[in-house]
């Protein structure tokens, strides 16, 4: 067994790890492994060749290899290792982390903390079991887009896209700048799943219907998909029989949630939460086991990079200072989704670290004007009145966290309808 000694391994060369581990460099980590199981790093970016990346943090519209790229060179440059085609198998004791390695086999790293970055993956057919014949043609947008983007392969010509989640949206643009015909978006919630900027840049800008209250019914066709079946669904998101109608495609691409990469995080008996599927952590990304960090979409499912890239950084100077035995640990406050809020990240706060806390947040159901309010029993900590929101758009709002001493709830409160 191959074994390796560092001050901190982060896993998942994604966005999030990226930043994680240039973070953990520049706050004074001296070895720093970045460990990924494909052959290049930049994680989902890679097949995202649409722009809109880095808005936020380099006010430029980047394409997602751009964005990836500038944070490669970045690793590189700050003296990152990186231990690529290796996959991460368990994460035990002491932090010990036993990898799978084509060419050195077993691998035995020996880490100071742990980053964890593994990111997501999409729901599949099986996850929501649409009921018909199992044909050719089914594809979820991820894997659709990774074909047509990274290996040249076209998937279909007549589509229709299950789900308005943001990789549905813009897969739908590709297909039809690609020359296919989108027959419809079709959506079980009454509300977009994802970004209105997607809706509009992807959907209304091609003229592709998106269907809001319906759902795919059942999938016709024995080698291939000939046709789908859709229907309108009523309050309880039960399809109305008499609204059922056939769209004749040949391809249907699902765009039905993601779901965080957390085998690893399970097995290490990290605590979890049940509504993100993530980790629960605090505001310095850590974990409930001391050491292990954890930050991107295996936390929670970011719509936007840059709050990935904001969040990671934390994590990734926070493992460091782990690692160099300078992380001050203090009473543990809970932060409480209250009420018109689905969850919070983090889900709670370490009284010692002081200073600022960005709380990242999602709506429980769209709305017009709405006040957030972040409180701590009376004390109104964070406030701001939002004109709309939707919980396909992720909400947040700093605290200070200096004098804190009673647990925190968000609440989100319309106003205007
Ligand atoms: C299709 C799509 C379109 C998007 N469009 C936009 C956009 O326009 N603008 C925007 O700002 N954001 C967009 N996003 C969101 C943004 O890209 C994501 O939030 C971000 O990529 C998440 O980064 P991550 O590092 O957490 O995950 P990922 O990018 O998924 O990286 C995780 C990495 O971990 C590796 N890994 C997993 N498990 C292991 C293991 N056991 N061992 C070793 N390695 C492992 C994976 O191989 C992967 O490389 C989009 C996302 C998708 C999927």
């Amino acid at each position: 067994m191959h074994t390796v000694f560092c001050d901190v391994a982060v896993i998942g060369a994604g966005p999030a790890g990226l930043a994680a581990a240039i973070a953990a460099k520049q706050e004074g980590a001296a070895n720093v492994l970045l460990i990924e199981r494909d052959t290049a790093p930049g994680g989902i970016l890679q097949q995202c060749i649409h722009p809109g990346f880095g808005l936020q943090l380099f006010r430029e519209e980047l394409t997602g290899p751009e964005y990836a790229g500038r944070f490669v060179k970045e690793a590189r440059e700050a003296g990152v290792e990186l231990l690529s085609d290796t996959m991460v198998l368990s994460i035990g004791e002491d932090h010990i982390l036993t990898c799978a390695n084509p060419e050195k086999g077993l691998v035995e790293i020996h880490p100071g903390a742990i980053v964890l970055a593994m990111g997501c993956r999409e729901r599949t057919r099986a996850n929501i079991r649409i009921p018909g014949e199992r044909p050719a043609g089914v594809y979820t947008a991820g894997t659709a887009q990774r074909l047509i983007n990274r290996q040249n392969a076209m998937v279909g010509r007549r589509v229709v896209i299950l789900g308005s989640g943001d990789i549905g949206m813009i897969m739908a643009r590709r297909m039809t700048l690609e020359g296919a015909k989108v027959e419809a978006v079709v959506e079980l919630l009454p509300y977009l799943a994802g970004l209105t900027r997607n809706r509009v840049q992807c959907l209304d800008d091609f003229d592709i219907p998106l269907l809001l209250s319906h759902t795919v019914t059942a999938i016709e066709g024995k080698r291939r998909v000939e046709a789908v079946r859709i229907a309108q669904v009523d309050q309880q998101r039960r399809p109305i029989p008499e609204t059922e109608r056939t769209i004749p495609c040949d391809t249907l691409l699902l765009s039905v949630g993601l779901i965080p990469e957390n085998e690893l995080t399970r097995a290490a008996g990290i605590e979890m939460d049940s509504i993100t599927n993530g980790p629960s952590v605090d505001q310095r990304m850590e974990t409930s086991r001391p050491g292990i960090f954890a930050c991107g979409n295996v936390v929670h499912v970011n719509d936007l990079v840059d709050n990935v890239t904001a969040e990671s950084r934390t994590a990734g100077a926070c493992a460091a200072r782990y690692a160099l035995g300078t992380l001050p640990r203090g009473q543990a406050l809970g932060v409480a989704h209250g009420s018109g809020v689905r969850y919070v990240c983090p889900q709670r706060l370490d009284a010692a670290a002081g200073g600022k806390a960005a709380l990242y947040f999602r709506v429980a159901a769209p709305g017009g004007k709405t006040v957030l309010t972040a409180r701590c029993g009376e004390t109104i900590l964070a406030r701001r009145t939002v004109p709309r929101v939707s919980p396909g758009e992720m909400c947040r709002l700093d605290i200070d966290t200096a004098h804190l001493t009673a647990p925190v709830t968000v609440e989100a409160q319309e106003v205007e309808a």
